[in-house]
């Protein structure tokens, strides 16, 4: 079952505290064109829900990815923090800003079947493709 617990985190320069007080001990990997265009690789984040804080707001800059998710970054720092869903609310926030950094477990990974070919992660995870991704949430739900 999932654990869920209180994280706290930061961007690079410190300039955005992030609190996730129902968050997930699961790391998730994207390996969506997006994902990687975004952040240079794919993209390891924790389900955080919905109950999520952030301090040093001012400094955060939220990217309008598509029609049903945002993206937000330290505006100083160019961390990347987290994908939102527009309609829920729900944060999936980068793992690496999170200060502890032991209890993770990576559990899966999505759009497996985008992932180039020059790499590949040797965990044993749940992987999804696109069109079982599609299957699973509904048309474009990504
Ligand atoms: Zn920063
Ligand atoms: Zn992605």
């Amino acid at each position: 079952m999932t654990e869920a617990t209180k994280q706290t985190g930061t961007c690079l320069c410190g300039a955005v505290r992030i609190t996730a007080n129902n968050s997930s001990n699961k790391v998730g990997a994207c390996h969506c064109g997006m994902c990687r265009k975004w952040g240079g690789g794919p993209f390891m984040e924790i389900d955080c829900g919905t109950d999520v804080s952030f301090e040093g707001e001012d400094d955060i800059t939220v990217y309008n990815s598509s029609d049903w998710a945002e993206r937000g970054f330290c505006k100083k720092c160019g961390s990347h923090l987290f994908y939102r869903l527009k309609e829920s609310g729900q944060h999936m926030i980068a793992v690496g800003l999170f200060d502890d950094q032991e209890n993770f477990v990576f559990e899966s990974q999505v759009f497996i079947d985008k992932k180039p070919s020059f790499y590949s992660f040797s965990n044993k995870t749940k992987n999804m493709t696109k069109a079982e991704i599609f299957e699973m949430y509904g048309s474009s739900n990504k």
